[in-house]
């Protein structure tokens, strides 16, 4: 769940670790939650609901009353309950992995104010057994996939539980799952030693004090995209119109090391361009000026009010109805949504669905899918019989 309180947070740890005046700078800004944002608390809801049920005592009225009302939100839907059931079934599978009975925490409020001042923030769920523990992060978005490896979210959590439970787990080694199913590369664990884990808690204390001291460098990257100044920050808009360090001394040509420095920055500048241009409509919708700009109505597309009362008069008028209507199949991702999610509609027709391979796509070096492998047919031109 979002940690909205802790001007520290743990879900903003990227930001506020690369750009520790971000935290202050940001502290009174309001917020813009989405629908994407409420979409997530009620699958996190009724994900928590779930594995409560499952691993804890609940009298089976209370859950129905809680399931009623969570599915009667209109933004609950079918393929919800498909995505909570694997969180639940990724839950399960490691609470049946040990041979003994583990402790499960669900919702854990987790406190990292020894490392982080200020810091707390709630573990989705934790499950522990000898001298392991487990932080399981249920996340429902399926814009950006984020992973567990070295997660500085998961991290924090870890730091606050391993606090918490000294006194009854002597934990060793710390495993990091993110479940989130709906992007494609799925779910993803990562483990760390305590000693690693305490050495990396030492090693960020003084950025989280400078950080809650508003002091500190600026320092734009990847991690604005969720910073509340994204569009007006200073820092980042000096950054992005500063040249980009290339030599303006010969050759004429571009060496493939600076097309890199290119690339980067280009990217860099899209979002934040696109950041720039949201502030700039809703700025002047508000009522404010933005110089050089005004907001007008853009192009639009017609659309028929009454589909049915509409083809009746062309019916009327002797148009066949066969040649009215067109009969299309639902995609994937709409079958997904009737059926209740990934899951079950893999059991009923996976064998029916496959996925191509994509095309080769441009991405920076730290990106974690694995490099593109070439086709060695397309490579000869078809079939090669030497
Ligand atoms: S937009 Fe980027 S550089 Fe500016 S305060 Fe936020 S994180 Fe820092």
């Amino acid at each position: 769940m979002p940690d909205t309180h802790a001007l520290l947070s743990a879900s903003a740890a990227k930001r506020w670790l690369n750009c520790p005046p971000s935290a202050r700078l940001t502290e009174n800004m309001p917020d813009t939650a989405s629908e994407y944002a409420a979409e997530g608390t009620l699958a996190h809801a009724l994900g928590e609901l779930k594995v409560r049920k499952k691993f804890e005592i609940m009298k089976k009225s209370v859950y129905d009353k809680t399931l009623k009302e969570l599915k009667a939100d209109p933004l609950y839907s079918p393929e919800m309950d498909g995505y909570t059931d694997s969180y639940l079934d990724y839950v399960a599978a490691i609470m049946h992995s040990f041979k003994n009975k583990p402790y499960i925490a669900i919702e854990k409020r987790l406190d990292y104010s020894h490392i982080a001042p200020g810091g707390f923030g709630t573990g989705d769920c934790l499950i522990m057994c000898g001298g392991e523990l487990h932080i399981i992060d249920f996340k429902y978005g399926k814009g950006v996939p984020v992973s567990a490896e070295d997660n500085p979210q998961l991290k924090l959590y870890a730091l606050g539980a391993v606090r918490e439970y000294e006194l009854l787990y002597d934990i060793q080694n710390i495993t990091l799952h993110i479940v989130q199913p709906r992007t494609d590369d799925g779910n993803s664990s990562w483990t760390i030693t305590r000693a690693a884990l305490d050495e990396w808690g030492e090693s960020i204390k003084l950025v989280a004090q400078l950080a809650y001291d508003g002091k500190g460098d600026f320092k734009c990257g990847d991690h604005c995209r969720f910073c509340k100044a994204k569009s007006t920050c200073r820092a980042r808009a000096d950054f992005m119109l500063s040249e980009a360090g290339f030599s303006s001394l010969p050759p004429e040509l571009l060496s493939d090391d600076e097309l890199g420095k290119v690339l980067e920055r280009a990217r860099l500048f899209a979002n934040w361009l696109s950041d720039v241009e949201n502030y700039a409509l809703n700025a002047i919708l508000s009522g404010k000026t933005i110089t050089g700009f005004r907001a007008v109505e853009g192009t639009s597309r017609r659309k028929i009010t009454d589909i049915d009362g509409a083809f009746e008069v062309l019916k009327a008028n002797g148009y066949d109805e066969a040649v009215l209507y067109e009969r299309t199949p639902l995609g994937i991702t709409d079958l997904e949504k009737l059926i209740g999610g990934k899951k079950k509609l893999t059991e009923l027709i996976g064998g029916f669905i496959e996925k191509p391979q994509g095309k080769p796509t441009l991405v920076p070096a730290d990106d974690k899918r694995p490099d593109y492998k070439q086709d060695i047919n397309k490579i000869f031109g078809g079939n090669n019989n030497d």
